[in-house]
């Protein structure tokens, strides 16, 4: 038995330091609760005392309405017995009805809790999401969390207050009740909580190991997703379509969700188990202590109306307490998962803005630097540029041109500090640009990037996107197009620039090329120093090309401008070219010097051109 005891103990501790461990999320959780919600919580949480107070009442009124009518009954005289029964009657029902429009009410105050709860918490994830570095993207571990943080943590908070708000009616009414049964004897509400320990344990140990298998379970769930994601886009039709792939994605979903499936379910048999047995031993604690207070009545120790008192006590203290443990787990479990959105939260950005910084002249006179520039991605180990230098003097365009994986959108990437270099710096105008904003570092440079996003929304808002304030005027928008040579898109579509563009909402599709030309009127829309361009030609056909170079001149005149480029039509127009090589420079110069050289410039152009 002690060993069984100690056992008991050993068990439980870990599981209560596990909870005590979480409590630092209480405040939090309620914080952001009482931000999104907190007239609605206040009232929900008066509702709730009134609604921890009627039972009670109910109660008192039964032992009174029980004695009465005994008595009434006892004394046969109808007439001056009726009246009490029938007062305390109407006082019951009244006390009833006052239950069920609370009940009512507070259901609905706390729908209206939730939602805004719920829609605080995405504004928040949003936030968050918009904050931290693109490094954060590029590792499974910042989607197990945000997949945590979005599927799990999202109704926590909102279900948290409501556990603690019922945890709280339900403790208000389990002290009254108490209280009566002390009436009976003092060891009355003693049982009523040892019959529920087994129970707590239960409960417990559940959602620890509900949790835990959650966490594990994070890449496996996302996996899942992803397999019915290549079944059900646009985006994966075509190739899933041609190779056949459905059948296979389907049958790893299945054998994924078998498999997810079926661990959820031994946790919860294991659990069902355990509740039954804690069970038992809460109901033969609770049939003993009905059968001695029977055995009291049947001996006169206490009236008929106090059987029904103590015996309705007991019965409503126990389904309580149950209730309360349930509450109990529930605020338990609810702050084990909000630890994963605070995780999510929690991220903070590793590139900053400088305390003091600086401002960048307008327009920028000297040029953009990059100096003995090495970077290897976070989640690599092969780096990506070493000892990189370029100069890329005001107001000239420059060509950078490279075998595919050579470095040469890392360097956009760079230049937007979207990643810090690990070694040397960039500098626009001698300026360090990490001592610049970087919001205003931005606003500085126009971008093209290799995949631009296709927004379904009109071909006006698509393009305004590039400078919301100059969009709102329709001739900005307009000169950013004819500057992208895509000026004729628009001619050919019905409704001209405000056609609806885009799968998602009813929009005309595009081809690739007429998106990227829209793309690129969304980069001309910003009026900035710098231009940069990732593959602008790319999906043009060459008379697109032939046109678009003619407006991009123009366009770039007087701006500092890179173009990354394979297609040397594109690149020969620029006032420098540079080869990048083994993630360097090996060969910089015009078109007719580097011709002139005989080098890989050379060798790319004969291929191209097809005069070797
Ligand atoms: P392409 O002409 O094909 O666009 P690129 O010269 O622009 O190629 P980058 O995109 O700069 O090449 O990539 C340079 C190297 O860095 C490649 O080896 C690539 O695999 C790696 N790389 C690019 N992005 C990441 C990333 N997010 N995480 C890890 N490695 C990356």
């Amino acid at each position: 038995m002690l060993a069984a005891m100690v056992q008991f103990v050993r068990d439980v501790a870990p599981k209560f330091r596990q909870a005590v461990e979480q409590l630092p999320h209480l405040p939090r959780a309620l914080t952001l609760v009482r931000q999104a919600a907190g007239r609605w919580t206040l009232a929900w949480a008066v509702l709730l005392v009134i609604q921890s107070i009627l039972p009670v009442a109910v109660v008192l009124v039964t032992r009174r309405l029980v004695d009465s009518v005994v008595a009434a009954t006892g004394a046969g005289t109808e007439t001056i017995g009726i009246r009490e029964p029938l007062l305390l009657a109407v006082v019951m029902a009244s006390l009833l009805l006052a239950s069920e429009l609370t009940r009512a009410l507070a259901q609905w105050v706390r729908t209206a809790q939730a939602e805004l709860v719920s829609d605080h918490i995405r504004e928040l994830i949003q936030e968050r999401a918009a904050a931290v570095d693109m490094a954060f993207y590029d590792t499974p571990q910042y989607f197990d969390t945000l997949h945590r943080a979005r599927f799990d943590a999202q109704t926590r908070p909102a279900a948290l207050v409501e556990s603690l708000g019922t945890l709280l009616q339900g403790g208000l009414t389990l002290i009254a009740m108490g209280a009566v049964l002390f009436g009976y004897a003092w060891w009355l509400p003693l049982i009523l909580l040892l019959s529920t320990v087994p129970a707590l344990f239960v409960v417990m140990q559940a959602i620890v190991r509900r949790h835990e298998w959650t966490v594990k379970s994070t890449m496996d769930q996302r996996r899942s997703t992803y397999f019915e994601f290549m079944q059900s886009t646009r985006e994966t039709f075509a190739e899933i379509r041609l190779y056949d792939l459905a059948v296979h994605f389907r049958t790893s979903f299945t054998a994924l969700r078998d498999r997810l499936r079926g661990e959820r379910l031994d946790l919860a048999r294991s659990e069902a188990g355990a509740r039954v047995l804690a069970g038992l031993a809460g109901l033969t604690l609770l049939g003993a202590s009905l059968v001695w207070m029977l055995l009291d009545a049947l001996h006169g120790v206490i009236s008929l109306g106090q059987l029904a008192m103590f015996g309705q006590a007991f019965l409503q203290g126990q389904r309580l307490l149950r209730s309360s443990l349930e509450n109990l787990g529930q605020i338990y479990s609810n702050l084990l998962f909000l630890g994963n959105l605070f995780e999510f939260l929690e991220l903070e950005p590793t590139i900053t803005d400088p305390a003091d910084p600086q401002n960048l002249p307008s327009p920028i006179r000297r040029g953009v630097t990059f100096r003995d520039i090495s970077f290897t991605y976070p989640t690599s180990t092969r780096p990506a540029l070493e000892h990189f230098s370029l100069d890329v003097p005001a107001g000239s365009t420059v060509a950078l041109l490279g075998r595919s994986g050579a470095g040469k959108s890392t360097l956009f990437k760079l230049l937007l500090r979207f990643y810090d270099p690990d070694r040397g710096l960039i500098e626009i105008d001698g300026i360090n640009i990490r001592h610049l904003r970087q919001a205003d570092l931005r606003r500085h440079i126009a971008v093209l990037f290799q995949a631009p996003l296709e927004f379904s929304t009109t071909v006006s808002e698509n393009i305004a996107y590039g400078d919301l304030e100059a969009g709102r005027d329709p001739e900005n928008i307009v000169r950013a197009l004819e500057a992208a040579g895509a000026r004729s898109i628009i001619d050919r579509l019905s409704e001209g620039k405000d056609t609806m563009l885009g799968p998602w909402f009813g929009g005309t599709e595009l081809s690739l090329g007429e998106w990227q030309r829209i793309a690129l009127s969304r980069a001309f829309l910003r009026d900035a120093d710098i231009v940069l361009l990732d593959e602008p030609t790319s999906a043009m056909d060459s008379w697109a090309e032939a046109e678009w170079l003619s407006a991009f001149k123009d366009h770039v005149r007087g701006r500092t401008t890179i173009v990354i480029t394979h297609r040397l039509s594109t690149a020969r127009h620029a006032d420098l070219i540079h080869v990048l090589h083994d993630r360097r420079i090996t060969e910089s110069g015009t078109h007719d010097e580097l011709l002139a050289l005989g080098g890989r410039y050379a060798a790319a152009w004969r291929y191209q051109v097809g005069d070797s």
